[in-house]
């Protein structure tokens, strides 16, 4: 978590007991600059006025004098423009409730922590921060430049790797998301996140996204055929949820391809909605009337409830990598694990597990139930070149299994 060590914090909490214990867990996860206020007003002053910009402010709701829900709206005035976790010791109704009413504000909300907190609540928080579209660009350290973007997405630079997601009961694969990076001369094979930031900053996320996937159509495409049942997933930055147009321009991709959009799953991270709008419902609806299917990504990293699935039309539902990676020894992962698929059985999604990577996770996992699995266990992403040769060499394990 080398991003963490440049990260600055401020923790606003009346209790001045909660700030210390808050402090000395971030501090365990890596982060070295965290400031403290003890009241609203105080930390609306800080942000204004203090020499630190903060990356992220990590709130309590309720606070004498000014609240939570006061504070919030102060920070929009005064145009912070950070990521914000709320916390609070009231009922988690309470906190739900808040967050809905935090909506209407032009904020960054990243998450939310019901106290008593515990030390995995905050390492998700920061995983989110660390994560390509929260993270603020004030450290540009290695991202391309606007021209580099551009140049990738005109001069045919853009090389998606796959990454297959398999049934670990039936053997059978189960499609393979598409991992935007680009080629980029000079620098070689460039990740996301250095990426997908400045695409979204400068306007370039659609034109990015749709390169990406005519190419991973382009080149998964001839495996569709000879495989029926091969699946491809997309992630879609959640401002193209913005777009009316964005289920017809899909649409009008995957016929050229010549596609079923039936084999199309679009990737949306769960924070990703948390500001949705009424048109963002539309968006959603219209695809999933046009076939295709949708997975909530980073599944539990953000505010979603059981409310809030049930409200919005998922067909799948990816557990993040905080809650699987180490799963075998954190009994809590377990229970939150297990209670998802509980959850997910009942709203009839299909759960992934994401970032499966040693041979115990991989056995936990698999005794929990959860069949789907993702990870470097299974495979790293790989480009186009070695997808077929990967493809043979799993139907020879599965074959070797059964014989
Ligand atoms: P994601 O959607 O959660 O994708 C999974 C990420 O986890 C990938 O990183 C993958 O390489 C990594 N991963 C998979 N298995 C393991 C494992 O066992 N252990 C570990 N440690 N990591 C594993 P990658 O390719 O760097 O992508 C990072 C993120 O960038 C993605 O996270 C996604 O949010 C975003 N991203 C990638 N491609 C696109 C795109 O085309 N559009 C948008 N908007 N976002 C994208
Ligand atoms: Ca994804
Ligand atoms: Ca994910």
């Amino acid at each position: 978590m080398s991003v963490l060590a440049k990260t600055n914090i401020l923790i606003v909490d009346d209790s001045r007991a909660i700030c210390e214990a808050i402090r000395a867990i971030l501090f365990h996860l890596g982060v070295n600059s965290i400031e403290m206020e003890h009241d609203g007003y105080s930390a609306v002053e800080r942000v204004k006025y203090g020499a630190t910009q903060f990356d992220l402010i990590i709130l309590d709701l309720h606070m004498p004098k000014m609240d939570g829900l006061q504070c919030l709206r102060n920070l929009e005035r005064c145009q912070y423009k950070g990521a914000i976790v709320l916390m609070s010791g009231l009922e988690p109704r309470v906190l739900s409730s808040a967050i809905r009413a935090s909506r209407q504000y032009n904020l960054n909300l990243l998450g939310s922590i019901s106290k008593p907190f515990l030390e995995i609540n905050f390492r998700i928080m920061l995983q989110r921060l660390e994560g390509t579209q929260q993270f603020s660009l004030k450290s540009t350290e290695g991202f391309l430049k606007r021209r580099e973007v551009e140049d990738a997405i005109e001069l045919n630079q853009l090389t998606p790797y796959y990454q297959p997601i398999v049934n670990i009961q039936s053997g059978e694969i189960d499609y393979f998301e598409v991992l935007l990076r680009a080629d980029v001369p000079g620098k070689g094979i460039v990740p996301p996140n250095l990426i997908i930031p400045v695409a979204e900053k400068f306007d370039l996320i659609q034109q990015l996204t749709f390169g990406t996937f005519k190419k991973a159509l382009n080149e998964l495409g001839p495996l569709f055929e000879s495989n029926n049942g091969y699946k491809m997933s997309i992630n879609l930055s959640p401002k193209m949820l913005e777009n009316r147009a964005l289920p017809d321009t899909v649409e009008a991709i995957v016929e050229e391809a010549q596609i079923s959009p039936e084999s199309i799953v679009f990737e949306i991270t769960e924070t990703g909605i948390i500001n949705r709008t009424g048109l963002t419902y539309e968006v959603l609806d219209r695809l999933i009337i046009k076939g295709f299917k949708l997975a909530m990504d980073d599944f539990g990293t953000g505010f979603s409830n059981v409310e809030q699935l049930t409200s919005m039309p998922f067909t799948h539902l990816k557990i993040d990598r905080c809650f699987v990676h180490g799963i075998s020894h954190d009994e809590i992962s377990q229970v939150i694990v297990k209670s998802l698929m509980e959850i997910a059985k009942v709203l009839k999604m299909e759960v992934i597990a994401e970032g499966v990577e040693s041979y115990q996770d991989f056995e936990t996992v698999k005794e929990i139930g959860c069949a789907h699995v993702q990870g470097y266990i299974i495979s790293k992403p790989k480009p186009i070149s070695e997808i077929n040769r990967w493809i043979s060499g799993w139907h020879g394990l599965m074959a070797s299994k059964v014989g």
